[in-house]
């Protein structure tokens, strides 16, 4: 027997049916209506999504909003050709010294740092960390005075001194480091504090060392070694790091600390035994901080870094280190593949800071994305001695957006072409 509707069957149905419609066509409509930014053919690489080939990125409202192969820009507001390109997420930068002010020759509020905007958006950063300039007493000044008026998002490592970067006696002062001080400045900005930094002192006691790592390990962050310890061995140090502690100028060789490349030309077992237990090592180039004698034996035999912090100050960035696009090209030249690099760019170092929100592409989170091109030519890479290598390829920052609006544009890939009317 054939079953027959009646029209009080159907009336629903024929709704139903209609709201499916509705919301199939619809959603179309909203995707192209609401684009603000496509960047088109651009090769995606987002490590932390698996994402890994020519696709195109829809942005709106500041947020990632489709990662799709041919997304229509009929109606989007801007489309952008970013064929030939890679598209990856803003790069991220975890040493910096950027609390610029004005008291000379110092980085604490001092001329010795660098105003952020002025030379990361043009390297493709959209995110650095303060590497300790700031401590418990100033940090809230660097917020208002830099952080709240930066365009590049600034997070920072608190110095367990006080009063941060002074290049004086005060950094020795061992009252000035307060464990519960600097918990208490962590707990007050949660979403800016990643950690907290050992960096500057000269004495015997162990005392600086340890509150840095109780004041991380009770709030649950890394530890940020920078190694101007000089009374401290390298064993010393990375025996007392815990696993997610990150030590920097990891290639250096300076009387300051001992290299990680023992006299036979082989990375010390004690260094990789540290990185086994789960220390990260950053590269913190600066103007002392990476030798090739050091990096390129370490590179070889499996220390490599887990990000490349550049130490950007007023002299480093003037010198071999230049910026950390440059630092990336030196490991370019010095064979690393160009992916590998991105990675430790991007998803590693946001991952070292424990910020997964940073670093990725997916979708919902905030829009900061780096359009990076890698350029062939004849190309020299200096270290901290003036020593040089050459390459055939370089990388650099097409495009830096960060929270969805255009800030650096090397080529004008993004404007409109001229035509005289
Ligand atoms: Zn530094």
């Amino acid at each position: 027997m054939v079953r027959k509707y009646s029209n009080n069957s159907i009336l629903p149905l024929i709704a139903i049916i209609c709201l499916l419609y509705s919301f199939w066509i619809f959603p179309s409509n909203l995707i192209a209506q609401d684009i603000d930014i496509l960047l088109k053919n651009g090769h995606v690489f987002d490590p932390k999504n698996e994402i890994d080939g020519i696709l195109d990125v829809a942005i709106t409202e500041g947020k990632i909003f489709r990662v799709a192969k041919d997304i229509s820009g009929s109606q989007a507001k801007k489309v952008i050709d970013a064929s030939g390109m890679y598209v990856c997420p803003g790069l991220i930068d975890i040493h910096t010294h950027v609390f610029v002010g004005s008291i000379p020759g110092k980085f604490a509020d001092g001329s010795n740092s660098l105003s952020p905007d002025d030379f990361t958006l043009r390297a493709g950063i959209t995110t650095v960390v303060d590497a300790g300039t700031s401590g418990w007493r100033n940090f809230p000044k660097f917020k208002e005075q830099v952080i709240d008026h930066s365009k590049t998002r600034i997070l920072a490592f608190l110095n367990i001194v006080g009063s941060g970067m002074t290049g004086d006696d005060q950094q020795e002062n061992i009252t000035d480091m307060n464990v519960s001080q600097t918990i208490k400045c962590i707990n007050e900005y949660p979403d800016i504090i990643v950690g907290v930094k050992i960096g500057h002192y000269t004495g015997n006691l162990w005392t600086p060392f340890d509150r840095a790592s109780e004041a991380a390990k009770r709030t649950d962050r890394p530890m940020f070694v920078e190694c101007h310890l000089p009374q401290y061995t390298l064993e010393d140090q990375l025996d007392r790091m815990r696993p997610g502690d990150i030590i920097t100028h990891s290639y250096e060789k300076i009387s300051e600390r001992s290299s990680v490349i023992g006299e036979n030309g082989l990375v010390l077992p004690l260094v990789f035994q540290a990185k086994e237990k789960g220390v990260l090592f950053d590269v913190g180039h600066g103007g002392a901080g990476f030798w090739f004698s050091e990096a390129i034996p370490a590179l070889e035999q499996g220390l490599v870094p887990n990000s490349f912090g550049s130490d950007l100050h007023r002299f480093s960035m003037n010198s071999g280190m230049k910026d950390m696009l440059n630092i990336m090209s030196k490991y370019m030249a010095m064979g690393m593949e160009e992916k590998d690099i991105l990675l430790r760019a991007t998803w590693y170092p946001a991952k070292s800071i424990k910020r997964e929100d940073l670093g990725n592409l997916g979708v919902g989170t905030v829009a900061d994305v780096a359009v990076i091109s890698v350029r062939n030519g004849y190309f020299g890479y200096v270290d901290a001695g003036k020593n040089k290598i050459t390459g055939n390829k370089k990388f650099e920052a097409e495009l830096t957006i960060r929270a969805g609006k255009i800030l650096w544009d090397l080529n004008g890939i993004s404007a409109t072409p001229f035509e005289l009317k």
